[in-house]
């Protein structure tokens, strides 16, 4: 019920609200204003005449801008959304002329022009903030200037002399005020883009470390710490279906020798050329790692061994078809791998261990070929 209200009068747009609600208020000082002023009038103190021509201003006043800001109007301005200065003139204006009817309370009509000045200081930079109270001590000025000249009987010369001269020091004191919280504002507003700006920062460099922590730098691959994470939560989400899943080491033959022939840099070239190239005939949800110097890990989620074999006979075929003619014309590149399926996490080091094991059976019976761990073991 008070949602459904407060949604009525105040609308969805949560940039207007703010501004929806301090016309709302400043209609609700108008609507009490005009109460009192009425009293005024039972009480003999105010013509009648002139009460309804100046509450009339006020509400329409009131109500216009209200209506103005809840429509969205206000938002085909440029600048200047809050309507802060034409609401604070209008205001200046109903009050002037609230002064020059009052009679014998007028002296409490300076509080309200106190009030509009107040309202300034949340919308208004210090020097707009300068110049409404300058204006609204000029029009309280004028309207008691002009009063004790054409009606000294009611507006004794001296009082207004007195008025105008509190107007001035309390006008002067609270466009201090406003400037001390417009400074205070611009404070607040400029920490919280310090802020805003730090913790960009920190978000960049977070991703930038997580992106150095768990990729190889040459070949961009996941390093060996992202591998091991890989596998730890395939394992974990996997409830024993079988297979679990194959890991393989993949190692480079004669490694050392390219290095030796076309210099380090020759070396990294072919270590990028082949993750590139192993990687465009993988499967998806396959990762290949890069293990360390020239050793690869692939791992093979929800694969048995034999479906692993297939898919690195695949990847064989693949390097043994390429060319490495940017490091050298024709040159070819052989590598030997071993596999071997993992029973779970537990098993997760005990296997990448058994695929080491399988990977040097392959070196020792000659290089360029592919084992699966039971072969490895079957004498
Ligand atoms: P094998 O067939 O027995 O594997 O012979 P290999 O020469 O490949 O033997 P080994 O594994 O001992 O040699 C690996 C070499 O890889 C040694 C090291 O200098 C080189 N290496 C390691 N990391 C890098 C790298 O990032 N870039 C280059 N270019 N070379 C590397
Ligand atoms: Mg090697
Ligand atoms: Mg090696």
């Amino acid at each position: 019920m008070r949602e459904a209200l407060s949604r009525l009068l105040l609308g969805d747009d949560v940039r207007q609200r703010l501004r929806v609600s301090q016309a709302l208020l400043v209609l609700t000082v108008y609507v009490v204003f005009a109460m009192v002023q009425h009293a005024e009038v039972l009480l003999d103190m105010i013509d009648t005449r002139h009460s309804w021509a100046l509450t009339t201003w006020n509400l329409a006043g009131g109500f216009g801008f209200y209506l103005c800001i809840r429509s969205g109007l206000n938002l085909r301005l440029k600048s200047g959304r809050s309507l802060a200065i034409p609401q604070s003139a209008w205001a200046m204006v109903g009050i002037a002329w609230s002064y020059a009817i009052t009679g014998a309370a007028r002296g409490a009509v300076i509080l309200i022009m106190i009030l509009v000045v107040v309202f300034t200081m949340f919308e208004l930079t210090p020097q707009k903030a300068r110049a409404a109270a300058g204006t609204a001590f000029a029009m309280l000025a004028l309207t008691m200037a002009y009063k004790a000249w054409t009606d000294p009987l009611r507006y004794d010369p001296r009082v207004e002399a007195m008025h105008g001269l509190f107007s001035g020091i309390v006008l002067t004191a609270s466009y201090v005020l406003a400037v001390r919280i417009g400074r205070l504002r611009a404070r607040l507003v400029e920490q919280r883009t310090s802020l805003e700006q730090q913790s960009a920062k920190l978000t960049e460099a977070l991703e930038r470390i997580r992106t150095l922590a768990t990729r190889d730098e040459l070949t961009g691959l996941p390093n060996r710490r992202a591998a091991m994470e890989h596998m730890q939560r395939e394992l974990a989400v996997r409830a024993r279906p079988e297979p679990m899943m194959t890991v393989a080491l993949i190692d480079i033959d004669h490694f050392k020798r390219i290095n030796d022939t076309h210099g380090h840099a020759g070396g990294d070239t072919v270590l990028r050329r082949l993750s590139e190239e192993a990687q465009s005939v993988m499967r998806d949800g396959d990762i290949l790692a890069r293990w360390g110097g020239e050793e690869f890990l692939l791992v093979m989620p929800a694969t048995g061994v034999g479906q692993a074999l297939t898919a690195l006979r695949r990847i064989r075929s693949t390097i043994l078809a390429l060319s490495f003619d940017e490091v050298a014309p024709g040159m070819k590149v052989t590598f030997s791998a071993g596999a071997s399926e993992c029973l779970g996490a537990h098993d997760l080091e005990a296997a990448i261990a058994r695929a080491d094991a399988a990977m040097y059976s392959a070196k020792r019976a000659g290089r360029d070929r592919i084992t699966a761990f039971e072969e490895a073991v079957t004498p």
